[in-house]
């Protein structure tokens, strides 16, 4: 299916609703959808085609969502952009996607004209700020011919300038996408959605997707903060939200799980990274709330497996793989695994990217025969549901013993007054690796030491502890490891 076909399926079954709503008030999908209707038509007056990229730089707003629409309706492909990039990054990207024009906002104009500067592209900047105000991009679209194949979005992940790929999804990879999100999300008709998450990485962008699919009111926050949310929750009476775990555990840390604010939440859908089962815990016995945790990444249109409303949590896995999602667990021959083998995650399904953008190398290296290797380790229960060890890139080898730097991570949160954990891999010469774990918190670093010598076991304990004001976070709030591994190898240098 077409993302266009969806959003006509809805206007025509719920345009009346309220779609979304944000600082500049609340906007029905008719309202919404007839505001993209002519934008599409103003981008094509400045020269967007069918099978150009269109940059999204922008706050979340519901214009973001604006853009997008019209973008697809232009038959073109959103390339979205973090607000919080900065100039080099954006540069990279703007050069490698050579996007026909840029919707930017006011707080992001000035780093887009700066590395459009740095690229040499001539693209105009649309929006607030930009060079064409909003209000010239407005005219009657022409017709255009949609196809499924067709790009609907170049998503570039998380890596730093240069390392940064762009993952390319069709518009079937991604109403796929929305329909595999459908079958986990239980949001009814009256549920009210608080949005936080950057609309412009994946798991923002599949969160808004689905609720073509499942309407209900969508409050979106220009970004995450603890005070914030939980205001907002206790003031509108929130019912649902997507989350990353730094956000579950930021509420906890603020008192907001244990406040009352949160009462009205009933469905918090977690994922992006790995969840610690005790945080889940935690929010789940303070709370009349399931927490519902996904697993997925950008290249694989971001869904893979997921708890379902309908079958519990299980303890230490993210639940069983979607509907049209094949996975299966391989050794480093590619050969298949029994369950309870952790061995590489590999999957097939609709959802899965058409490829890299502009890099047949890399795609050959991720996809073969139509598998996806997602580089995540992991292994399947006999009944089925997925357990994530962790990332083949982030185990730790130190003199030949693996260590999965989450396992050692959920080990370290338990000991009393901390508050964070990162644990990492720094170089060393007679072992390859050192563990050192990286400790937010109130304890000492030999209370971290004396904490795991009675409940880890000898080779998977720290070699170091460091106690940390704060961790390096990427922009979706995820511990950025490479940020952190190359503080503390700097530290030793
Ligand atoms: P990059 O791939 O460049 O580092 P990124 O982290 O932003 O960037 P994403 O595609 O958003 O890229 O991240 C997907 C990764 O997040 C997965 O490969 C997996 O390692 C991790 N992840 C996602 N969900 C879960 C989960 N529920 N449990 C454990 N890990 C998860």
């Amino acid at each position: 299916m077409h993302i266009v076909e969806l959003i006509d399926t809805y206007l025509a079954e719920h345009g009346d609703r309220e779609r979304a709503a944000d600082r500049t008030g609340a906007w029905t999908g008719r309202r919404l959808g007839e505001r993209a209707r002519r934008l599409a038509g103003g981008l094509q007056a400045r020269g967007v085609r069918r099978g150009d990229r269109v940059a999204v730089m922008m706050a979340n707003g519901v214009d973001v969502l604006v853009a997008y629409e019209a973008i697809w309706r232009a038959g073109a492909a959103i390339t979205p952009l973090m607000p919080a990039l900065v100039e080099d990054e954006v540069a990279h990207i703007l050069g490698s996607a050579e996007p026909a024009a840029v919707l930017v906002s006011a707080g992001t104009a000035d780093v887009v004209r700066a590395a459009r500067a740095t690229v040499g592209g001539t693209f105009p900047l649309a929006g607030d700020g930009g060079d064409v105000p909003w209000a010239e991009l407005d005219a009657e679209p022409a017709p255009v011919v949609h196809d499924d194949g067709d790009l609907a979005a170049v998503l570039f992940t998380g890596g730093t300038t240069g390392r940064s790929k762009g993952v390319m999804l069709t518009h079937r990879n991604l109403t796929a996408a929305a329909a595999m999100a459908a079958t986990a999300d239980d949001a009814r008709p009256d549920d009210v959605s608080l949005v936080t998450l950057p609309l412009s990485h994946g798991f923002g962008l599949i969160a808004f997707l689905v609720t073509y699919l499942r309407p209900l009111r969508l409050l979106i926050r220009p970004r995450f903060d603890p005070d914030d949310f939980a205001a907002t929750a206790e003031a509108e009476g929130v019912t649902v939200a997507d989350v990353v775990p730094a956000m579950l555990q930021a509420l906890l840390d603020r008192g907001h799980v244990h406040s009352g604010a949160l009462r009205s939440l009933r469905a918090l859908y977690v994922g992006g990274a790995p969840c610690p089962p005790d945080l889940i815990d935690a929010v789940e016995d303070a709370l009349p709330v399931r927490v519902i945790e996904g697993y997925g990444l950008t290249e694989s249109g971001t869904l893979i497996a997921g708890d379902s409303p309908s079958r519990p949590h299980r303890r230490g896995s993210v639940g069983v793989p979607f509907e049209g999602v094949e996975v299966r667990i391989v050794d480093p021959d590619g050969r298949d695994l029994p369950p309870g083998r952790t061995g590489e995650i590999i999957v097939r399904s609709p959802a899965v990217m058409a490829g890299y953008w502009r890099d047949e190398a890399a795609t050959a290296e991720a996809v073969r025969d139509g598998w996806l290797h997602t580089g995540d380790l992991g292994s399947l229960d006999d009944d089925g549901r997925l357990r994530i060890a962790g990332r083949r890139k982030e185990l730790i080898i130190r003199g030949g013993f693996n260590i999965h730097p989450a396992d050692l991570e959920n080990a370290v949160r338990a000991c009393p007054g901390v508050a964070d954990v990162g644990v990492v891999g720094v170089p060393d010469r007679a072992r390859g690796e050192r563990v050192v774990a990286a400790v937010v918190g109130t304890c000492t670093a030999e209370d971290v030491h004396r904490h795991c010598r009675a409940k880890v076991a000898g080779p998977k304990r720290p070699d170091e502890v460091v106690i940390m004001e704060r961790l390096p976070l990427t922009p979706v709030g995820k511990l950025d490891r490479n940020a952190l591994a190359a503080a503390l190898a700097h530290r030793h240098a």
